[in-house]
């Protein structure tokens, strides 16, 4: 089964919580392309859960890996034994990149798991998916989202184009997101009102020049104050006609945001001859 990615077009943040989240007031979006492949195969019982995997920074563990801590939270949920499985992931999401490659991951092994067992409802399984993450119970239902608290409440963001004109350029680098919410100035984040309600108004009229105005992440000052590539990245893209750069998630991953799709390509072209291969740019589907 294919799994998909995300970017955040707007990401503000609203408060720190007592259990170590934060509140979000964010703007989701997904992606069909890049996504991972996943493939669930039976195993004796007494094998325990096993996950292959080529890609490099992910853990093979069942118990660190979002695919085996999917198979755990579901059983759980459900009072069910673990079944013998062995979980086939071919990353094709840049790791620890902002695009919630694992999130979504995880989220496509509850799903499996759902279609063959059936033994969860619809809320358990929302809550099994946000025991794994905050990001998870969106990639249940992955179409564009208007996001609250900490990644629980998703409600579906009608109207916005199926195909946004957006270049990404993942670093090949990872950063964590504990790092990103670690090191963000949080005042500054709280002190600033949200405005993603006119982020998606502008995006419903097909508004790219304003959308761009209202597009936010608070967490990407600490990133660019961390890593002067993303820097030069950006007043790259910004050279080559993007209206907005920013970073997504919690990076490092940049997102474009582009009025028509030559521009997109031609900086595509462009930035891929100056920067690979320290950048992976895509066109995302
Ligand atoms: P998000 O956008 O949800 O914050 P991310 O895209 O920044 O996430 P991920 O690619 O999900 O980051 O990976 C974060 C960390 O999770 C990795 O460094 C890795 O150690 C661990 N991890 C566990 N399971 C997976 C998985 N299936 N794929 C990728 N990373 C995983």
């Amino acid at each position: 089964m294919l799994t998909c990615s995300k970017v955040n077009l707007s990401l503000a943040v609203t408060a720190k919580r007592p259990d170590g989240y934060h509140d979000l007031d964010s703007l989701f979006y997904p992606f069909r392309d890049p996504s991972d492949v996943i493939l669930l195969k039976d195993a004796p019982a007494s094998n325990g859960v096993t996950i292959r995997c080529d890609a490099p920074g992910v853990p093979l563990e069942p118990e660190k890996n979002l695919c085996g801590k999917a198979v755990y939270a579901y059983c759980k949920a459900a009072g069910m034994d673990v079944p013998g499985l062995v979980i086939h992931l071919e990353k094709h999401i840049p790791v620890a990149a902002g695009m919630g490659g694992g999130s979504a991951d995880g989220a496509t092994v509850l799903r499996l798991l759902q279609e063959r067992f059936h033994a969860l409802s619809e809320s358990q399984l929302e809550d099994a998916a946000f025991s794994l993450g905050a990001d998870v119970p969106f990639f249940l239902n992955p179409r564009p989202s208007y996001v609250t608290g900490a990644g629980e409440h998703h409600t579906p963001v009608e109207g916005l184009p199926e195909h946004l004109l957006i270049l990404l350029a993942a670093p090949q680098f990872p950063v964590s997101a504990a790092w990103a919410y670690k090191h963000m100035d949080l005042q500054r984040a709280i002190s600033t009102p949200p405005r993603t309600n006119e982020l998606i108004d502008a995006l419903r009229r097909r508004d790219f020049e304003s959308a761009a105005q209202f597009m936010r992440n608070d967490l990407e000052h600490a990133l660019f104050d961390k890593f002067p590539l993303l820097l030069l990245l950006r007043a790259f893209l910004l050279e080559n006609g993007a209206l907005r750069v920013m970073v997504s998630g919690s990076g490092p991953t940049l997102l474009a945001l582009f009025r028509d799709d030559a521009a997109a390509q031609a900086a595509y072209a462009r930035a891929t001859s100056e920067f690979d291969p320290a950048v992976r740019f895509i066109l995302p589907a």
